[in-house]
């Protein structure tokens, strides 16, 4: 019995299994990442490298936690409790290898006035100059990524993007049933400590039209240059 099918049967013992199966390891996916497809019977199964070492019973958990993505299930499995278990302790056993002094500053600013200096910090990094993206947590590698349009943004701003990220941190394992609440309303409140958080929203929009609209005027006299 290959493992996909080990994992189905002990979470619907009483279902018989009627599908085919591929596994597949590779390095395209990030971190401790997997994704499951299931396209007429045949139920395929991609993994990032990382997990080849992980124990059977680990990885049971995982691939029961995706099964119940694509058969809409809840259950909370001995091999599901596993599987949460490791990857909450990821951020521990993660070696910190990115940081950055200006994130850093942020972080532990912020670390002070609201989780009273007891986050562990995260990797940190800037990311692109990216409009859609301001920053995000990714609890598979542990890091805090924050869109380089803040680069040279006041302090209090870039504070805000890392506690809303840090707040992503602090909750990445709150669920609601089997799925995972991104800004479930505890978050929303947590938000909502943050002094003026109204009016830094406002001023995060402005630094991105004010982008955007330098952005156009770039591209237009490049056309004008090059008649393109
Ligand atoms: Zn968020």
């Amino acid at each position: 019995m290959d493992i996909i099918q080990e994992s189905y049967q002990r979470l619907f013992p009483e279902k018989l299994f009627i599908y085919e199966t591929e596994m597949e390891y590779n390095r395209r996916l990030g971190d401790f990442n997997a994704n499951i497809n299931l396209s007429r019977n045949k139920i395929t199964l991609h993994l990032n490298l990382q997990w080849k070492d992980i124990d059977d019973e680990i990885k049971i958990g995982l691939i029961q936690h995706l099964l119940l993505k694509i058969f809409k299930g809840r259950a909370k499995t001995q091999n599901i409790q596993l599987y949460t278990h490791f990857i909450k302790n990821i951020p521990i056993l993660t070696p910190k290898t990115k940081s950055n002094p200006p994130l850093e500053a942020a972080f532990q600013r912020v670390n002070q006035q609201f989780f009273s200096n007891q986050m562990e910090i995260p990797n940190l990094t800037w990311g692109q100059d990216s409009f859609r993206k301001l920053a995000c947590y990714n609890f598979h590698n542990d890091t805090i990524t924050v869109s380089t349009l803040f680069q040279d943004s006041p302090l209090h701003i870039l504070d805000y993007l890392m506690y809303h990220e840090m707040l992503h941190k602090h909750f990445q394992f709150k669920h609601t049933g089997s799925r995972h609440s991104y800004h479930g309303t505890e978050f929303r409140k947590a938000e909502q400590k943050y002094p003026h958080f109204e009016q830094i929203d406002k001023d995060i929009s402005k630094i991105i039209s004010h982008r955007k609209s330098r952005g156009k005027q770039r591209t237009s006299l490049w056309k004008e240059l090059f008649r393109i």
